[in-house]
């Protein structure tokens, strides 16, 4: 391709509503253009580096046995009326009606149509295991869609679904698409890790997030330094020490007054206490219904494990005014003895005795407090986030901490949507058993995001070579010298014949214009035919990642360079084999 024919709007200033970096970089590197808020135009530089990603999703998951289909964007209410979901998704389903009143929905995902196909097309388990997939835009109306590719409304996934005759069947084509993801993931060219991921109602280890690692990520990563643990801190379980089962509480309850001390320190400080004497009693609205949640005064509330305790499909804090407004509880002073809403508890709020509370009276605490005499929860469970204080829950192990982008989620479904949906085979003995299923689910376009999010540096996007656009851009910079330019194409023809992706930047352009935006667009390997070449015969090679250059004779450099970037894929295919 020459640059010059190339649509390839490149910017020099940083677009002001671009928060992370890699958004402001797909802008300026002329990748993306937004229409309207979540919805993004990929040009064409960025849409050749997501093809590179979906390429390489589908020959690892055709070889891990899967099976490529395309199903409808559009998907009919019914099927989310089987399942449940019609009512249960929220507000990030968007729906809407045709022509004839009837009810539709933009897919966010596909489980009710792949479930609907299976059972009407796969009758017995003889057709089993079968494993289905796409590449296709998804549309998700998001609470807060932002940082460009990384949460969008419309954005690109693969997904793919599993059917299998048992438990133990489909905990096998569970591991062949963790496998796939590793392979995926490393193939790539990015660095990062596989953790255990909340699952939900389901429990269990039965689902797993791949996520890039990098300092903007949405996710808190919890990993062990002593064994193989990693999970995402929505998920990592909290381990309560024996040590700390102290006797039963004896002092009585008193009020005290605490005026105008509204946050967990200044109580403590006042009170000459520490915040972990303290109960903090926070309100959030599960489903629409205000719940107050105890956690000890210097923790933070998981609000994903508090979704799951309550079994609420949807959990979110809620603002002073708010909580006045639904509950008539002075925010600071709020407390669980004789609180009048839902109550639940951290479990270690449990194991609290004469602790400090709220009064449910502005400007007033009580002392003693004691958990079962002065109040009982009606559920208690681990409820807040793991620190690094505590230990690793497999092993006791020291943890720490680290950002990361979700990228990939597999999940074991088991026969939710298969019971649902009344979608069954026959086993051997002709008995109809339900399909128990996993979905598998890729942001392709988020990875894009996430691979630049993991590599940039001041001047642009560093491309890994098998996601870059271009593999090399070839520098000609002496448009008006017959020699240069002449060889600049002489090297950009011998090039593409050895099966290079190659730009050539043919356009009448100074020296440091090219230079700047072959930085920009962050193609890894840069060739330059400029003075050195009409001087020494030699071309200047320079690696975008580490800025190594090297001069190499014009007549090999074809030659050279595409040996280089042969040997850099190969080397990330085979460090699985
Ligand atoms: P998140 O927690 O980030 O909202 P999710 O749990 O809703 O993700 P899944 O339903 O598991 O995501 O979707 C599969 C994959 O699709 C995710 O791992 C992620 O890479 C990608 N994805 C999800 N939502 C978006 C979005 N709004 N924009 C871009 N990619 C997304
Ligand atoms: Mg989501």
């Amino acid at each position: 391709m020459r640059y010059s024919k190339l649509f390839l709007p490149t910017t020099r200033e940083t677009p002001a509503e671009a928060e992370v970096i890699s958004h402001q970089l797909l802008l300026r590197a002329g990748c993306i253009r937004k229409l309207t808020s979540g919805l993004y135009t990929y040009l064409p530089l960025g849409l050749m580096a997501m093809q590179k990603v979906a390429a390489i999703v589908r020959e690892e998951m055709n070889r891990a046995g899967a099976q490529e289909l395309l199903m409808p964007m559009v998907q009919p209410a019914d099927l989310w009326q089987e399942s449940g979901r019609w009512q249960k998704y929220g507000a990030e389903l968007l729906r809407f009606k045709d022509r004839h009143q009837r009810d539709y929905c933009l897919g966010p995902t596909h489980e009710e149509v792949i479930t609907d196909i299976a059972r009407r097309e796969l009758h017995s388990y003889r057709q089993l295991p079968v494993n289905l997939y796409q590449v296709q835009t998804k549309f998700r109306d998001e609470i807060r869609p932002r940082f460009g590719l990384m949460r969008g409304r419309e954005f690109v996934m693969k997904d793919a679904y599993s059917f299998d005759v048992d438990d133990e069947a489909a905990g096998k084509s569970y591991r062949i698409m963790k496998e796939a993801y590793h392979r995926i993931f490393q193939r790539c060219g990015l660095s990062f890790r596989a953790v255990e991921a909340d699952s939900g109602s389901i429990g269990g280890s039965f689902s797993h997030e791949f996520m890039v690692l990098a300092d903007t990520g949405e996710d808190t990563l919890v990993i062990c330094s002593s064994c193989e643990y990693a999970a995402n801190v929505e998920k990592a379980a909290v381990a309560l020490s024996e040590a700390g089962s102290a006797a039963e509480g004896t002092a009585a309850l008193t009020r005290v007054e605490t005026p105008g001390m509204k946050k967990v320190d200044r109580v403590a400080d006042f009170l000459d206490v520490t915040p972990a004497d303290i109960i903090k009693t926070m309100v959030f609205l599960a489903d629409g219904e205000p719940v107050a949640v105890l956690v000890r005064g210097d923790r933070q509330v998981q609000e994903v494990k508090l979704k799951n305790l309550l079994g609420a499909a949807e959990v979110e804090p809620i603002d002073d005014d708010t909580v006045w407004k639904l509950t008539k509880l002075p925010v600071g002073y709020m407390g669980p003895v004789d609180i009048q809403i839902r109550l639940v508890a951290d479990q270690e709020v449990m194991r609290m005795t004469d602790a400090i509370a709220g009064a449910n009276e502005k400007g007033m605490h009580l002392r003693g407090v004691n958990p079962g005499r002065d109040f009982t929860p009606e559920l208690v469970g681990d409820l807040r986030q793991i620190t690094s204080e505590d230990g690793c829950p497999a092993c006791g192990g020291r943890l720490s901490f680290t950002e990361g982008i979700e990228v990939g989620h597999i999940f074991k479904l088991g026969t939710s949507y298969s019971e649902a949906l009344k979608a069954t085979y026959q086993d051997k003995d002709g008995v109809d058993k339900p399909f128990v299923m996993g979905c598998y689910g890729i942001g392709v376009s988020r990875v894009v995001a996430a691979a630049i999010e993991q590599n940039h540096d001041d001047n642009g996007i560093i491309f890994p070579l098998p996601l870059a656009p271009f593999q090399v851009i070839v520098l000609n910079l002496g448009m008006k010298n017959e020699a240069i330019s002449s060889a600049a194409e002489q090297l950009y023809r011998d090039l593409q014949d050895r099966g290079i992706e190659v730009l050539l930047d043919d356009r009448d352009e100074r020296p440091g214009s090219k230079f700047k935006d072959a930085d920009l667009i962050g193609i890894p390997y840069r060739a330059t035919v400029g003075k050195v070449y009409e001087k020494d015969g030699m071309v200047e090679l320079r690696l975008r990642a580490t800025g190594e250059t090297t001069m190499l004779p014009f007549e090999s450099a074809g030659k050279q360079i595409a040996t280089m970037i042969r040997e850099e894929l190969e080397q990330l295919q085979q460090s699985f084999d």
